[in-house]
This record gives C-alpha cells, sequence and structure tokens, in this order.
C-alpha cells in the first residue's frame, strides 16, 4: 500500500483512482495553495483525465475528512491546502495574486491567549492580509 493509500485509509477515505492522483499531485507539488481549477488543470498536464466536477468532489470529501483546508483568499476564490501545519497567516498580494505563508509564533500566542480570556480555544483560523508590494 502506498502511503497516500494509507493516508486516505487514516481518514476512512476509499482510495480512488482518482483520490489518489489529487491527493498525490498535492503532496508532491511545491505549491501549497491551489484552486480547484489549477489542480484539475495541472492533472490533465500530467495525463490524469478527471472530469473538473470530480476535481471538485474529490476537494470537497477531502475537506469535510480535514484532509484539507478551504480558504477563501481572493475575489471569492477558494484555495485548497493540506491540513497538516499548524494555522498560519496569508499575505495576499492584490496586485500580483502570489499567496505567502507567514508564521509570526509570537502573534498566534497573542491570539490564543485572547480567545482564552473570552472562553474560548481556537479549534481553526484563517487569517488574511491582504498586501502590495512597497517599492
Ligand atoms: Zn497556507
Amino acid at each position: 500500500m502506498t502511503q497516500t493509500e494509507q493516508l486516505l485509509n487514516r481518514h476512512r477515505i476509499k482510495p480512488t483512482r482518482q483520490r489518489l492522483a489529487v491527493m498525490d499531485l498535492l503532496l508532491n507539488s511545491n505549491q501549497r495553495h491551489f484552486t480547484a481549477e489549477q489542480l484539475y488543470l495541472q492533472l490533465q498536464n500530467q495525463g490524469d483525465e478527471l472530469g473538473q466536477a470530480t476535481v471538485y468532489r474529490v476537494l470537497n470529501d477531502f475537506a469535510k475528512a480535514g484532509l484539507l483546508r478551504r480558504n477563501q483568499l481572493t475575489q471569492g476564490k477558494a484555495y485548497y491546502e493540506l491540513a497538516d501545519d499548524q494555522p498560519h497567516v496569508h499575505l495576499v498580494d492584490v496586485h500580483q495574486g502570489d499567496i505567502v505563508e507567514m508564521q509570526d509564533e509570537r502573534l498566534m500566542m497573542q491570539l490564543r491567549g485572547t480567545v482564552q480570556q473570552m472562553g474560548y480555544e481556537i479549534v481553526d483560523m484563517q487569517l488574511n492580509v491582504y498586501v502590495k508590494a512597497t517599492s
């Protein structure tokens, strides 16, 4: 059994060919944030004939199972990323469209502390900061 199959099994998702193709791409890419369309096109490029509706369905399954985070970053477009890391801040470049991850442990600690004082704990978060490059 491949690692990808094991991962899907652990999350009680049946490892169909389509799901394995999408997860393999997500795991092996240098890119971390994908729209459904970008994933669809990359799968096409590498010769995996998956319909667009199938890609959407697979991403939805993964998000529901907690494997992916769905993030609304720019102009209503949803981006998917693996939910295998710490919550982080996204810097969204409003001119270039780039998405940069920002790790700031102090900010996170401060957030956790404030949330705790209000009687809650963080279960998930999305923090997007819209930026433009300074010239
Ligand atoms: Zn991210």
